[in-house]
């Protein structure tokens, strides 16, 4: 029997759940230049045999997806490319010549990946699916599990090295009980995505490896914890779901109704949203509007970009369920851990200092205007309040430029986020050309603090209660006040009820959220004036590091 461990890590969620392990492989080694100790017929059977398989494997899932979609779609493309004439003859030659299978596949694919890539455009864009299908083949070649979310056929715990945002926005909730990563911060998108979906979860996990498959494993989000066959009697008292669960509808119940402090000073609580299919339940949740909606998954798992038709049905049915209601549509926000080879161009050094968020799209009209349009035409049918939001922006130039393009298109309420440094001190001048701003306290912390949003070991540098960020929030919600424009939060900062009433003292007007965090932060902030929201916040900019603002804060 295995070991009872405890392991360390950031909880996303407060629910704790248990099951059995199940690892997701990590990415498969190249295939060695070694010669084979078969025969040539042997191998090429091998590896014709593995080329089927995967082809198989493609069109069966194929098969479980709605015809047409492009999900279907790219499924059957990759089937095919297993299958083509021409890659099977240049498996043949590299066998000839004394490879192994899996060797001869990945030099037979090599050569199309090349010249794929070098072809540029929309042939580039399936450079991933011609890499993920040669993954397979050579999985298969080697009978080893393709690295790739596992499915045992049960409910599981997820443990992986990391997760792509791609990952885990498609995750099957039906079988997924929680994740565990060794990588991944607090706020990385893939956090975001996880608290957003409310898969509870540990993310930047220090000994993750040491959970084999099989073992049983609770995942405490709330005690940012997992421990690996816990002893039977530690389970009841530490799956607290119901009770939690219980707690926050009836905490939901005693709050409903609008944002405001006790001496009613209005504060709009807003949904942050992934998914167009959220946005129902955020209503029903009671979020008075979409804070921020995040299109970039829209454009994630797709080897192009989605058509204007598919974007607009998207943004349809969020304002559907907001109508009336102030919804906030950033554009795409691609870059660093959500690069799309179509939009970021080839890998860089440091992605998070590169050509990405507004960067990217200003080299890229071709993306942002359709993506624009499709906002206004879904605009056009529905009655929600839409204003257009764009990520990462530096300069007030960025912002003029973005509030241009929107006008261009009839989008005449258009933002920006701060989550730059520099765009905090030139907060003033970006207001001149925009009409609000949100604040994105994760990449606020990451770039003020130059503590990476994706590293676990970090963790205490990305806490947005640190003074620094606390501070810098405090001097774009003066250069609202000045200007007399709205200034929000939508970084995770907003769903930490005491930390809400903080950021409403430093000059926050609305404050975006994970759904799930509504009924707590409006119950926070009924209970405080805003007075006392100000005065709270002058302590815990007092500090001098975020452990001690945390400190500083306590009631
Ligand atoms: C942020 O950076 O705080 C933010 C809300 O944007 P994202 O998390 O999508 O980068
Ligand atoms: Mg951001």
């Amino acid at each position: 029997m295995a070991d009872r461990i405890e392991l360390p890590g950031f909880g996303i969620g407060t629910r704790a759940v248990a099951g059995p392990v199940t690892r997701m492989a990590g990415p498969l080694p190249e295939p060695p230049p070694v010669a084979s100790d078969r025969t040539p017929d042997a191998e090429l059977a091998a590896a014709r045999a593995a080329l089927a398989a995967v082809a198989g494997q493609l069109r069966a899932r194929a098969a479980t997806l709605a015809g047409g979609t492009e999900a279907a779609e790219v499924l059957e493309a990759q089937a095919m490319m297993a299958l083509d004439p021409a890659l099977g003859a240049a498996v043949e030659r590299a066998v000839a010549a004394g490879r192994t299978a899996a060797r001869a596949i990945h030099e037979a694919f090599d050569g199309y990946l090349a010249a794929l890539a070098a072809a540029g455009g929309r042939l580039a864009a399936r450079v991933a699916d011609l890499a993920d299908v040669r993954q397979r083949a050579i999985a298969a070649s080697l009978q080893v599990p393709v690295p790739s979310v596992p499915d045992p056929g049960h409910p599981y715990i997820l443990v992986a090295h990391d997760l792509a945002p791609a990952d885990t926005a498609v995750l099957d909730l039906g079988r997924v009980l929680g994740f565990v990563t060794a990588g991944g911060g607090p706020t990385s998108h893939t956090a975001v995505l996880a608290r957003s979906r409310g898969i509870p979860a540990v993310v930047g996990c220090t000994g993750a490896e040491r959970l084999t498959d099989g073992v049983t494993a609770l995942v405490d989000p709330a005690r940012s914890l997992v421990i690996g066959a816990p002893d039977p009697i530690e389970f009841p008292a530490e799956l607290p779901a119901a009770t939690s669960d219980g707690a926050r509808t009836a905490a939901s119940a005693a709050f409903a109704g609008p944002g405001r402090t006790a001496d009613g000073h209005p504060v709009a609580l807003l949904a942050n949203l992934g998914d167009p299919a959220e946005a129902v339940a955020a209503a029903a949740a009671g979020a008075e509007g979409v804070g921020l909606l995040r299109t970039e998954l829209l454009f994630l798992d797709a080897p192009a970009a989605p058509s204007w038709q598919r974007q607009r049905d998207a943004y349809r049915t969020v304002l559907a369920a907001f109508a009336g209601r102030r919804v906030v549509v950033r554009v795409l926000d691609a870059g660093a851990d959500k690069p799309l080879p179509y939009l970021t161009g080839p890998p860089e050094p440091n992605p998070a200092l590169g050509r990405r968020g507004v960067r990217a799209l200003r080299a890229a009209p071709h993306l942002l205007r359709p993506q624009l349009a499709a906002i206004a035409a879904a605009a056009a049918t529905e009655d929600a309040e839409v204003w257009v939001m764009a990520p990462m922006v530096a300069e007030p130039d960025e912002a003029a430029w973005f509030t241009a393009e929107a006008a261009a298109q009839g989008l005449l309420t258009a933002g920006v986020m701060i989550e730059v440094p520099s765009a905090v001190v030139l907060a003033e001048e970006i207001l001149a050309v925009t009409d609000f701003v949100s604040i994105g306290t994760n990449d606020l912390a990451q770039y003020a603090l130059a503590a990476d949003r994706q590293l676990g070991g970090l963790g205490a540098l990305q806490d947005p209660w640190h003074p620094a960020v606390l501070r810098l929030v405090r001097l774009v919600g003066e250069a609202g006040a000045r200007a007399g424009k709205p200034v929000g939060v939508c970084g995770e900062a907003a769903a930490d009820p005491l930390l809400a009433c903080v950021l409403v003292g430093l000059g926050a007007g609305s404050l975006s959220m994970a759904p799930a965090a509504l009924a707590p932060v409006r119950a926070a902030l009924a209970g405080r004036t805003l007075a006392q929201c100000r005065a709270l916040a002058d302590q815990v900019t007092a500090a001098g590091s975020a452990a001690a603002a945390r400190v500083a804060g306590l009631p």
